[in-house]
């Protein structure tokens, strides 16, 4: 009985209380009101072309667009590919979708063809956007493919209709005739691996949305008190961390979003500088160039605030980030595709160096020691397992992996390992999940095992994440080659970076070995695989 109590006891509450979170109003809904709010106010930049968009006109271009895309067809619950760079219409894209209760999955546009035709196939969508340079390869991927309506353009190109046009053509006063429940109903659907195997669309619904708009909203956690905070943003939208916390909440607080398509460090401190940003969101490989670049104080002097999340960051580099930069804040987010983006943000004041900071709002979690499945006091680390109005409904079309995600308790189990410390600030310290952070990008490791299985020397494989100073983690292989066969790892290299986008090329090598090391039911024992890396690294 002592032990269940503890138990009990031993829950972590979010100590920030509890935020009311509207359970009656769409996600487009809640963006479109914000919209006319902020009426002139600047809502996107176009850093390439310095073209600017107004909260007025983004309501106007949503609703537009949405309007011609229920007379094309559209209807409630059909799935549109979104598959693009970072782009100032993005934004209109996702919303427009919404609006008519359809769901918009956002796509990686590095994918190659198979990786797309996966794409098209698993989400059974009926609609794509996309951009013109993507056009061949998005046009293979749909090849034999019956479910697909029509491919428009964020862009313009002959023979395609562009979202530009359906914009020109579209009424500003329309008002959706569709019925949306925002509890029900699917707005989102990202693509995560979870804890094991492939890719997976997360379903995010309007209420999951609202909810961690709301929680981040809390004044203890909200991204900086000077609104309207201007962002540079280079971290593509079609990841949680951008498309949730940077676009969606920056434009629900009237934030400026200045829209990068492809980052460098200097393109990016020469528009920090340019268009005086006041926050920079961030992931951990550039926070680790800043922490290196000389003279980045010159571009610095509007900044208030470092906000950085989506992969593994230590003090020490956020020490010389500050040190680098003159800014006076360092705060890190934590979460998962699956928990609509964020479920710990460090506070506005008092914030941790290393931590990723407080449970948000509605939110609790039990640190589960791995071996008594218990929940662990202070500074103790075990499994991170999350309760809260942001944890999506579950994988799409996949009953099993939803169950093995969140438990009968509502419990999501994240895969991830860490600890709270007295004053209820998190650290994350390892993983236990078998995924791979390439530069904060998810590397699925059965992802590349399913391509070199392919391979006709391999007889088995096992892919494995290696730490790396620079991107955090890179994939190896570890290859065990057919009898008589005989194979290079350049062979494997470049089998490996034909099939797959280039974020998950076997950066971290090949290595040969006789079997691959597995449990009685045949799972890949990554963990042994780890320890072998160690006691070649410490032999040699
Ligand atoms: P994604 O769904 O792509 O956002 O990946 C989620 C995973 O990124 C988490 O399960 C963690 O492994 C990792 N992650 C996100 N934020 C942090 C952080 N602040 N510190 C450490 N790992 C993080």
């Amino acid at each position: 009985i002592r032990l269940v109590m503890a138990d009990a006891s031993l829950i972590q509450k979010s100590r920030l209380g509890l935020v009311d979170i509207p359970d009656d109003i769409s996600f487009p809904d809640l963006i479109l009101q914000r919209a006319t709010e902020y009426g002139n106010r600047t809502a996107l930049i176009d850093a390439q072309t310095d073209v600017t968009m107004t909260y007025a006109e983004l309501r106007d271009n949503i609703l537009r667009a949405a309007s011609s895309l229920y007379e094309r067809g559209l209807r409630k619950a059909e799935v549109t590919l979104i598959i693009s760079n970072n782009h100032v219409l993005f934004p209109v894209a996702c919303y427009a979708v919404t609006y008519l209760g359809g769901i918009a999955s956002t796509v990686n546009p590095h994918y190659t063809t198979e990786e797309l035709r996966y794409m098209v196939e698993d989400t059974s969508c009926s609609r794509i956007i996309t951009q013109s340079p993507l056009i061949n390869k998005v046009q293979r991927a749909v090849r034999g493919y019956t479910g697909l309506q029509e491919i428009l353009l964020l862009d313009s190109k002959d023979g395609y209709t562009s979202l530009k046009e359906l914009i020109d053509s579209g009424n500003p006063k329309f008002v959706s005739p569709v019925r949306i429940n925002p509890v029900q109903d699917i707005a989102f659907l990202p693509y995560s691996s979870g804890t094991t195997g492939r890719s997976k669309g997360v379903m995010l619904s309007h209420y999951n949305l609202i909810a961690n708009m709301y929680q981040d909203m809390h004044p203890s956690v909200v991204f900086g008190v000077h609104h309207p905070e201007t962002f540079i943003v280079f971290l593509p939208f079609y990841h949680i961390y951008a498309l949730s916390t940077i676009m969606s909440l920056g434009l629900i607080q009237g934030d400026i979003l200045v829209v990068i398509e492809k980052y460098n460090l200097q393109l990016y401190m020469n528009c920090i500088y340019r268009y005086k940003a006041t926050l920079l969101h961030m992931v951990p490989p550039v926070a680790l160039q800043l922490a290196k670049a000389n003279k980045s104080k010159n571009f610095m002097a509007s900044v208030h605030t470092i906000f950085c999340g989506a992969a593994p960051l230590g003090p020490d580099v956020e020490r010389s980030v500050l040190q680098r930069t003159g800014i006076s804040t360092f705060r890190q987010g934590y979460g998962l595709t699956e928990t609509s983006s964020t479920s710990h943000i460090a506070p506005v004041k008092h914030w941790k160096h290393g931590s990723c900071g407080l449970l948000l709002p509605n939110t609790e979690c039990k640190v589960r020691d791995l071996e008594t499945n218990e929940a662990l006091g202070p500074n103790k680390d075990g499994e991170i397992l999350l309760r809260g109005p942001q944890i999506m409904k579950g994988y799409w079309r996949r009953p099993i992996s939803t169950a093995n995600a969140i438990d009968a308790k509502g419990w999501f189990h994240t895969g991830d390992i860490g600890h709270y410390d007295e004053d209820g600030h998190f650290y994350i310290v390892d993983r236990l999940k078998e995924l791979i952070k390439w530069k904060a990008l998810q590397v699925p490791p059965a992802e590349i095992e399913e391509v070199l299985l392919k391979h006709p020397a391999v007889a088995d494989v096992a892919v494995i994440g290696i730490s790396d100073k620079e991107a955090g983690e890179v994939p190896r292989a570890y290859v065990v080659v057919k009898r008589g066969v005989k194979v290079t790892e350049k062979d494997i290299i470049d089998f490996v970076t034909a099939r797959v986008a280039p974020h998950k090329k076997l950066r971290g090598g090949v290595q040969f070995i006789a079997e691959i090391p597995k449990s009685p039911s045949g799972k890949i024992l990554r963990r042994i695989l780890r320890g072998m890396m160690v006691e070649k690294q410490s032999y040699a």
